[in-house]
């Protein structure tokens, strides 16, 4: 049945294909725009960690459909099954079709499973984007001992961490880089998160690969490289996301390099007409322009308004991946924007650091006060930040967030030594001390007697 045309038709009702569906209207208010998801509803998927433990409900943390309707945007429910490229319209369900002039794929990402034997036990869970899967796996939590989390990422880091708050006993996360956190942190912050994770009782085993996932009809134990064996009546996989690229494949549209949809600096296909943002879509790093693993929310949003707003007309670009976010375990929150100074010279850049830390309240007396580590990574030759990591309070997720402005538009050592902050007792550390202006300052000083030694 031909259900509607609609000038503009997204597929996908998440971070990318909501930035995209509003920014379409926004920028073109006299197109039709119509967002055809799959799910009744679409959850948070940053919150979903907290649903084990800070966060009683799933239900609390369903995305408002008041969001289309304030937008006028048209909301449909069903699964886009095929593209028909020919004729510009999109199967649903197998067996009704939407007509579109202007199409957006954000059909986003699933969790990647680690192929070893017994992966497909019962008791081995991903952390699923959908509700009656993550019931099952919160169900399955409160009866569990014994946990163990593949992945020291983020991810992995998170939900170890809530399933800790919410009581379950034994918990250890495998992670076979040397560190937890270590695609986004340098060793010295990377450490520390570990050690507060072990303080707070989650084991952490690192540099080991799982080999087994072994038991009768369900998980009892992770057999690791080497035969070490942890018990587990429950094991969560955090190993990355495989972008969700079945639709666009079948519909003759190109994949990249790392197996998403290829797409140019405007977020458009090969196809004139389709765009693709978000998960699914193929990045480049704004480092050097290789190909970019990464995938997060604030890139699915950005790239997504960039697809809505050139869906008519080029009005956008996308300056490749900066790769910013922030994290909290166990009270202390990470964050950190660009390259780690690990990342920099594996990316061939000769570079210069800058470290300092502090109170982030003045006089140190003040209430709130907790300490923050920050460190600032430049290119050596012209001085222009490449990444920033911050240690401390909550604060530190903004923190980043400034920084990865001033990574977009190339700032130097001198631009954020001379930083016109705002500062305040209550609310910030010294003007005296700012971290982020004195590991600046750091930085060039260590810049400066490296060239003497030079
Ligand atoms: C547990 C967890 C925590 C995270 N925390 C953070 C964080 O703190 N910060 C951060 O920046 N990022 C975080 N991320 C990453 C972030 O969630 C993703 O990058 C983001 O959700 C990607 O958004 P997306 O819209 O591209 O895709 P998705 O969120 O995967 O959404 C895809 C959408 O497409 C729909 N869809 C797919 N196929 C079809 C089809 N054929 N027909 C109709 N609809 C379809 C889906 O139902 C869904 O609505 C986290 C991810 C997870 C899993």
């Amino acid at each position: 049945m031909f259900l509607h045309h609609s000038d503009v038709l997204v597929i996908g009702g998440s971070s990318a294909g909501l930035s995209a569906a509003i920014t379409a209207k926004r920028q073109h208010p006299n197109k039709s725009v119509t967002l055809l998801r799959k799910e009744k509803e679409t959850l948070v998927s940053c919150g979903i960690p907290y649903v084990f433990g800070t966060i009683s409900s799933l239900g609390e943390i369903v995305i408002p459909n008041s969001l289309l309707e304030n937008n006028k945007i048209k909301l449909v429910v069903g699964e886009a099954t095929k593209i028909d490229v020919e004729n510009f319209m999109v199967e649903v369900d197998g067996h009704d079709q939407i007509g579109y002039d202007r199409l957006v794929i954000a059909t986003g990402s699933r969790p990647a499973m680690l192929p070893v034997p017994g992966f497909d036990r019962s008791g081995v869970f991903t952390i699923s984007k959908e509700m009656s899967v993550l019931l099952e796996l919160k169900q399955k939590l409160r009866n569990s001992r014994d946990l163990v989390v593949i992945g020291g990422g983020f991810i992995g880091a998170e939900v170890a961490d809530e399933c800790r708050k919410a009581g379950v006993k034994r918990i250890t996360i495998v992670e076979d880089q040397s560190h937890c956190l270590g695609q986004w942190f340098d060793d010295e912050f990377a450490l520390n998160a570990e050690a507060i994770l072990e303080k707070s009782g989650v084991a952490v085993k690192t540099g080991v690969s799982v080999t087994e996932m072994s038991g009768d009809a369900g998980v009892k134990e992770v057999i690791l490289e080497g035969g070490d064996v942890v018990p587990a009546d429950a094991v969560i996989m955090c190993v990355g996301s495989v972008a969700n690229t079945d639709l666009a494949k079948k519909a003759g549209l190109a994949l990249g390099p790392t197996g998403a949809i290829s797409v140019n600096r405007y977020m458009r296909t090969a196809n004139e007409r389709i765009f693709a943002c978000g998960d699914c879509a193929e990045k480049v790093s704004f480092f050097g322009g290789r190909p970019s693993a990464i995938k997060l929310a604030s890139i699915s949003c950005s790239e997504g308004r960039i697809a809505g707003a050139n869906l008519f007309g080029v009005r956008r670009e996308n300056i490749g991946t900066i790769g910013a976010l922030g994290t909290t375990i166990g009270g202390t929150s990470f964050a950190c924007a660009g390259l780690t100074e690990q990342a920099a010279i594996a990316t061939g850049y000769d570079c210069v650091t800058g470290v300092a830390q502090g109170p982030n309240r003045h006089p140190a007396c003040m209430p709130g006060m907790e300490m923050l580590k920050v460190k600032l990574v430049f290119e050596k030759r012209n001085g222009v930040i490449l990444g920033s990591q911050f240690m401390g309070g909550s604060s530190v997720g903004e923190m980043v967030n400034m920084m990865s402005a001033c990574i977009q538009k190339k700032m130097t050592i001198d631009d954020i030594a001379v930083f016109q902050i705002g500062t305040h007792p209550c609310l910030t550390s010294s003007p005296l001390t700012y971290q982020t202006v004195d590991a600046a300052e750091m930085a060039l000083l260590n810049a400066l007697s490296s060239k003497e030694k030079e």
